[in-house]
């Protein structure tokens, strides 16, 4: 599904220089589950982002689904991210302007899908999260355990491949955070989607297939459950 293969990301210049990450060796099987672990500072992020074409690497390469990402255009990048990747982040990252049902919808809206089709898969997705009563809520309304179910099932709305997910329950009280975490697996089982998920979180890390431990932009060791 995904292959990393000698991958490399250098910030900055001279002496400002900083290598995030260093000759990373990476696959990750399709509906596989992926915890990357690691300490504050290690790259986690910087791996999670440059796998999911958010960023490119500065030496190396990735590929998704047997295509050489840098051979790719950035149209046909952005058509892949938004078609086959769907995106979990701490921050939740929903639109205050739009109502919870069009936060969903937005990776539809993105792909030109018609309107009445992305209102109506939006709702079914809300009502697998839970929250098809809060669909034309402000999402400023909501708390942070939903405001997650709701970026989970806008991650979801496009059927994606692959789900990244960069400490999800991270801003999270232990209790949303758990039904976060329950929602996360439930989804990857029944859609049978690739999880990659970048966490502090002992708890969820346990739940995935395969642990992969980062140190100073190294893969120190993997550790399978
Ligand atoms: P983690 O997610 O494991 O906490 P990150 O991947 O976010 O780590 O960051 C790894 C290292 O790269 C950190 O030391 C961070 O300060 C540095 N870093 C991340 N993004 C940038 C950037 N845009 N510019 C410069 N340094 C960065
Ligand atoms: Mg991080």
């Amino acid at each position: 599904m995904l292959e990393a293969h000698d991958l490399s990301k250098t910030y900055g210049s001279g002496p400002a220089r900083f290598d995030a990450l260093q000759g990373v060796d990476l696959a990750i099987r399709s509906a596989e589950s992926v915890a990357i672990v690691g300490k504050s500072g290690s790259g986690k992020s910087t791996l999670m982002h440059v796998l999911a074409l958010l960023d490119s690497p500065s030496a190396g390469r990735v590929v998704v689904e047997g295509r050489d990402a840098s051979t790719l255009s950035a149209r046909d990048v952005g058509t892949l991210r938004n078609k086959r990747f769907g995106f979990v982040f701490q921050q939740f990252f929903l639109s205050p302007d739009l109502s919870v049902l069009d936060n969903v919808a937005l990776p539809l809206a993105i792909a030109g899908v018609p309107v009445a089709e992305q209102r109506s898969r939006a709702a079914d997705m809300l009502r697998a999260v839970g929250l098809e009563d809060k669909a034309r809520n402000a999402s400023t309304a909501l708390s942070g355990g939903q405001k997650q179910r709701v970026a989970i099932a806008r991650a979801l709305v496009s059927r994606p491949a692959v789900v990244f997910a960069d400490e999800p329950t991270g801003n999270l009280d232990s209790r949303s955070g758990a039904l976060v975490e329950e929602l996360l697996f439930d989804m990857q089982r029944e859609y049978g989607i690739t999880l990659v998920i970048v966490t502090h979180d002992d708890d969820l890390a346990a739940r995935c297939e395969r642990r992969i431990v980062v140190h100073d932009g190294r893969i120190l060791y993997e550790v399978a459950a």
